[in-house]
């Protein structure tokens, strides 16, 4: 260990209390989707009173089907924004991004939560709250690795970017905008949970809507009528004989192969019929599926809609025609695989071997959406996955631990030292 990296260490442990409470304070806001501009404000403050060069950008659909980055939406991004603070240096060093999201999905049943899911709590080294380890934690890790730089009493000699969006959990327009706009970095780093371990590939993925048309009677007369509900269960049905076939393509994929569902076909909303003794008109279900890096969306999308017009011929339950309808939306977006041997990987390696006692560094597969496939699969920039140890992320009870928390904001102040370079203030 360098001197340099002792002092950045040091800082790290002497602000974490602050850090701690600095997430707390995040974790409160229920940053749901379209709900975010108050967690907004707080980051753009906190990292205005920093020193940073603050951008707020609205969310931008206006480049949604022109703009590859981007996907359907089915909601208004009027009060959609995102922040960046910027720090711009001229020591001539290499540029980094970190790149988080403050938005969170809903509770699920938060009467089933120990404690209220915006409410944080703290029980031995769990934080607990919605948002506490997907992604609050990384994203204020981010801030508090670049504070302990500054109580260090050094600066960057790169440009450094602090980068909060929103609309990773649907459609990953927040970062589309950034990148659209132009903020972008020689490194995306960001802190997603993933266990101290960096994500070496993750999923395309594709989010649909699927409506059924029954025709809605009386259950005296059960035949005049057709349940939109059974259809809807005999559409997902089939729909799980693709999701078969699309696990079944891992097999010549290094690196899903091992995976038992990398592609994971999930019907996340159900709803239908108005009345419990009708048989029920309409039935609506949303879901995602996910395909291997390297794959265009659009391809995978034309094949769910080739396989759902087909059933429709062949399963005689559709038959009449038009009992099915498919929309896109969400998240229509390649998945990236981070090539080996980058410099930003060795550096990240490097660093994660000093707050690690010599560890190595475990590189995994994370089979989903993330917002670094953004700048990884449109600007070939190296994007780096690495955050805390969380647990329930999307479940219920979802926590972060402090420990790990810690030593990821260590990792992640020691990258940019190293990456950046640094000069004494
Ligand atoms: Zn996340």
């Amino acid at each position: 260990m360098t001197s340099v990296q002792d002092r950045i260490l040091n800082a790290v442990d002497r602000l974490f209390d602050d850090q701690v409470q600095f997430l707390e304070k995040l974790v409160r806001f229920k940053s749901l989707r379209n709900e975010e501009a108050a967690a907004q404000d707080f980051i753009a403050g906190a990292l205005k009173e920093r020193g940073f060069e603050i951008s707020r950008l609205p969310t931008d659909a206006s480049r949604i089907g022109i703009h590859p980055a981007f996907s359907p939406a089915t909601v208004d991004y009027s009060d959609s924004w995102n922040v960046v603070g910027r720090k711009v240096s001229t020591g001539g060093g290499r540029s980094l991004a970190f790149n988080s999201h403050v938005d969170v999905v809903p509770a699920g049943s938060g009467h089933r939560w120990t404690s209220p899911p915006f409410e944080p709590r703290r029980e031995g080294d769990w934080l607990y709250g919605r948002g506490a380890g997907d992604m609050k934690a990384g994203l204020v890790a981010s801030i508090f690795a670049l504070d302990a730089i500054a109580e260090a009493g050094l600066s960057l000699s790169g440009d450094v970017q602090i980068q909060s969006v929103v609309e990773e959990e649907i459609t990953g327009n927040g970062a589309a905008t950034l990148f659209a706009e132009g903020f972008t970095a020689d490194v995306i780093v960001s802190p997603e949970p993933t266990d101290e371990q960096l994500v070496r590939a993750n999923a395309g993925v594709i989010k649909f809507r699927l409506e059924t048309r029954g025709r809605p009677a009386h259950p005296r007369d059960p035949e005049s009528g057709q349940s939109a509900i059974d259809l809807m269960v005999r559409l997902i049905g089939h729909l799980r004989v693709l999701e078969q076939r699309w696990i079944a393509e891992r097999e010549d994929k290094r690196w899903f192969k091992d995976l038992a569902n990398p592609v994971a076909l999930t019907i996340g909303t159900i709803s239908g019929g108005d009345w419990i003794a009708s048989i029920p008109s309409d039935c609506v279900a949303e879901g995602r599926i996910g395909f291997y890096p390297g794959e265009d969306p659009k391809v995978r999308a034309a094949e769910v809609e080739a396989f759902v017009a087909r059933l429709q011929l062949e399963d005689p339950a559709f038959a009449g025609g038009n009992l099915v309808s498919l929309s896109w939306v969400g998240v229509m977006h390649a998945g990236y695989t981070l090539a080996e041997g980058t410099l930003a990987e060795d550096t990240l390696r490097a660093v994660h071997a000093v707050t690690h006692a010599g560890a190595a560094l475990d590189a995994y597969v994370m089979a989903c959406y993330l917002d670094a496939a953004v700048f990884s699969v449109h600007g070939n920039i190296p994007s780096l996955v690495y955050g805390p140890v969380s647990e329930n992320i999307h479940g219920i009870d979802e926590r972060v631990s402090l420990s790990s928390l810690k030593r990821v904001t260590k990792t992640l102040a020691l990258f940019a030292a190293d990456w950046c370079g640094t000069r004494d203030v």
